[in-house]
């Protein structure tokens, strides 16, 4: 497991530091304007099978931190606001935490802003879906031996 080179917890990516590339976590990750998330940090969206009609916003974090600062907010009293956990609101605002689709529709609902939009298809959707009719095929051939 890597450790922060800078605060010694478990780093989530690497980033370079004084000329270095070096294992940050993410309180520490703004040290290093270069930092990039290891991949098994990545949201692993594409192996959901059923496909909601809406998805989250891409720019959800933005969105979410830019009401915040309309209303003139901090986090503290904007998360009570919501009534969520202030942790769970930074998550959120950072990105690192993608809400599920309910959690969008309270927070917009709350926020008086629409977090949510229809899903657009994209080029991995398709792999998907080439995917699951090979295997559809396989499954047939398989029953008739
Ligand atoms: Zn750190």
């Amino acid at each position: 497991m890597n450790e922060c080179q800078i605060c010694g917890r478990q780093a989530s990516g690497s980033g370079t530091v004084e000329g270095a590339r070096v294992p940050l976590c993410y309180n520490c990750s703004r040290y290093a304007p270069n930092f990039s998330v290891y991949k098994e940090y990545r949201p692993v969206e594409k192996k959901e099978i059923i496909k909601p009609d809406v998805v989250v916003k891409r720019n959800y974090s933005k969105l979410i931190r830019e009401v915040r600062e309309k209303q003139g907010l901090d986090r503290k009293h904007f998360a009570a606001k919501l009534q969520i956990q202030e942790t769970e609101l930074t998550a959120f605002e950072e990105g690192r935490i993608k809400p599920t689709i309910e959690e969008a529709k309270t927070l917009g609902y709350a926020l008086g802003i629409n977090l949510l939009e229809e899903e657009v298809d994209e080029e991995p959707v398709k792999t998907t879906k080439i995917g699951s009719a090979t295997l559809g095929d396989f499954i047939k051939i398989k029953k008739k031996n």
